[in-house]
């Protein structure tokens, strides 16, 4: 899969990149990454990329030209997404569907942001990482190329990590342990040692229906009425693993 970045700050990018799994991705081949910096489309001796907005206000703007000679200079793939507060939401669902494509381009905003005509005219698409305001798109970029990367095949070692995790199936992760069994008297729940495969599966169904009813009930709004009849079953047969899950109230959340 070929990615583009389009930052001012390209080191952020590719240090990230060598450090991480994405490096890995790159050297195996999986991941061809670029990184361009719009400051090189520039043609003052400045190389500025940023004006004053129309209209006056705080702060400065990026400017559109650089940014669109950069794209006609390397031609990115498509879709080039922007990132972007006013976006629509990346998520699991998102993340998906971007590591199905052959390619995409991140455009990273800075300053108060980018003349709204990148947007217009050069952008297929906009996203937003969460409803706060970051000082620039770097940081967004980096979470959108490591949850999309981590989904493509080969990235990961093990390929099944990806379809258990938390919102691949529409609910929370289960609970998960590693040795030592007994940590200061708190103990691993017995069934994980049991080597009983099907009920572990059970078990871990279970709690994922307890940790997302208690902590992310926006993610089954039909409450524990909505739920299958299996699923149901579920949590006759089980109870909560984690005292935390048993009695949520408001606030609530994993510490
Ligand atoms: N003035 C803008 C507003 O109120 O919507 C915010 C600009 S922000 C300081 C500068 C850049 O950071 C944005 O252009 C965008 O690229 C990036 N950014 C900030 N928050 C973000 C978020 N939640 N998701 C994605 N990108 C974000």
């Amino acid at each position: 899969m070929r990615i583009d970045v389009l930052t001012i700050f390209p080191d952020v990018i590719e240090g990230f990149a060598a450090a991480s799994l994405l490096g890995r991705a790159q050297r195996d081949g999986l991941v061809d990454l670029r990184v361009h910096d719009p400051r090189d489309a520039t043609s003052d001796v400045h190389r500025s990329v940023d004006d004053a907005p129309y209209g006056g206000g705080a702060g400065m703007v990026l400017t559109a030209e650089p940014i669109f000679r950069s794209v006609v200079a390397h031609d990115p793939p498509r879709p080039v997404v922007l990132l972007s507060p006013t976006g629509r939401r990346f998520d699991q669902a998102v993340a998906q569907d971007m590591a199905r494509l052959d390619g995409f381009t991140l455009l990273c905003g800075r300053y108060e942001g980018v003349d709204d005509r990148v947007r217009r005219h050069l952008c297929d698409d906009a996203v937003s990482v969460g409803d706060y305001v970051l000082a620039g798109g770097e940081v967004a970029a980096l979470v959108v190329l490591e949850a999309v990367t981590r989904l493509l095949p080969g990235v990961m070692g093990n390929e099944q990590s990806a379809g258990d995790e938390s919102f691949s199936g529409g609910l929370l992760e289960y609970p998960q342990f590693t040795r030592p069994a007994s940590l200061e008297g708190h103990e691993v729940p017995d069934v994980l040692r049991s080597g009983d495969h099907a009920r572990i599966a059970r078990w871990r169904r279970a709690q994922s229906l307890y940790r997302t009813l208690a902590w992310r009930p926006d993610l089954l709004p039909g409450g524990v009425d909505g739920l299958a009849p299996e699923d149901r079953r579920l949590l006759e047969e089980f109870p909560p693993d984690d005292p935390d899950v048993a009695g949520p109230e408001p606030g609530d959340g994993p510490s």
